[in-house]
């Protein structure tokens, strides 16, 4: 087809404007690993970065049925209708792996899939954990820059996508489930420390009993760590996503936060110290792309790493072998 590759220019005014059209395809310039679409992704960024950072970054996680989608859903539904623009992306590692992502699946959210007010986008699916999270962290920034003041980074409860995505985010909502008991057990302490708040979903018909008592046994095993902010007491609160009960409470803890953060500036120097981060990882990714770019020396590396792997090499050397090779 004979479609015409919008400027960087053109791409950002169309953005700025609210073209959702555009904003797709800047997503996909941004998840593409080519080089020259690398540079366009910059030039585009640069030029959008000052309508950026006025959204309410949150950061959506728990074990798979939780309720993710049906609460995104509904609480997303609940945003739009009160006026907010709802952006929902998704950090899903293991798309990696299987190609493809279960998070941030339109058929999972039925009612922002058509909400005009919504926009929906599935993890990157290709790469590392860490070039994932970067993706998504400027997919984050194109779609402030197109109007949405409300982002909602979903991910599954499992291994270090959380708190990748902890740190992207300026609120990190826990979902669990009612039955504590065990519950509690299987939950790694790594999780809570991390939390600024823990919602109980499906606290409704039979499950509310349930949902009110693990809140409580949350609530006594928060208590026992030491809160990272001396503003923030992370709240435990039951809600169903289903029913669309305590969703609306569970918000205003969120707008809350940031009253109180800003406040007291530690809102700023969270966002300050992850965009330090994001340079430094960022910069991380780039030497590593650039140690392997060359096949050879790619060769050469992979064929010191099985000499490490059997013994043959020690760590040290073989750093200092390449060390040497790229003149580090
Ligand atoms: P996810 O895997 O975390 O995204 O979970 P889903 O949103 O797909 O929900 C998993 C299952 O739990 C589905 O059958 C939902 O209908 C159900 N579910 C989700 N939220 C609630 C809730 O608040 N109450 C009840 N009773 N069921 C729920």
């Amino acid at each position: 087809s004979v479609v015409r590759t919008p400027s960087v220019d053109d791409l950002a005014r169309q953005i700025l404007a609210g073209n959702r059209a555009m904003l797709a395809r800047a997503i996909t310039l941004v998840e593409s690993r080519k080089a020259e679409h690398r540079q366009a992704a910059r030039d585009l960024l640069t030029l959008l970065m000052p309508h950026t950072g006025k959204a309410q970054r949150v950061g959506i996680t728990g074990v798979p049925g939780v309720g993710k989608s049906t609460t995104i859903d509904t609480l997303g539904s609940n945003l739009t209708a009160d006026g907010h623009k709802v952006a929902v992306l998704a950090v899903d590692p293991s798309s990696t792996r299987t190609g493809g992502s279960i998070l941030g699946d339109k058929t999972r959210m039925a009612r922002l899939a058509v909400d005009p007010k919504a926009f929906i986008r599935p993890s990157p699916s290709a790469g590392t954990l860490g070039g994932v999270t970067a993706r998504t962290r400027e997919t984050m920034l194109l779609c402030e820059a197109a109007g949405f003041d409300v982002i909602l980074v979903e991910t599954v409860g499992i291994g270090q996508s959380e708190t990748a995505v902890a740190e992207m985010v300026d609120f990190f909502l826990v979902l669990m489930l009612p039955g504590a008991g065990d519950e509690l057990q299987g939950i790694k302490k790594g999780v809570l420390e991390i939390a600024d708040l823990i919602a109980v979903n499906k606290a409704d018909g039979d499950g509310a009993t349930r949902a009110r008592a693990a809140a409580a046994d949350y609530r006594s095993a928060l208590h026992i760590m030491a809160p990272r902010s001396p503003t923030w007491s992370p709240p435990v609160v039951t809600v169903s996503g289903l029913a669309n009960e305590g969703l609306r409470e569970m918000w205003a803890q969120v707008e809350l936060h940031r009253d109180k953060m800003q406040a007291t500036g530690e809102w700023q120097d969270r966002r300050a110290r992850q965009q330090v981060s994001w340079m430094w990882d960022m910069l991380q990714q780039r030497l590593m792309e650039a140690l392997t770019r060359d096949p050879g020396r790619a060769a050469h590396i992979c064929a010191l790493e099985d000499k490490v792997r059997s013994g043959e090499v020690p760590a040290s050397a073989a750093v200092e072998d390449i060390a040497k090779l790229t003149g580090i």
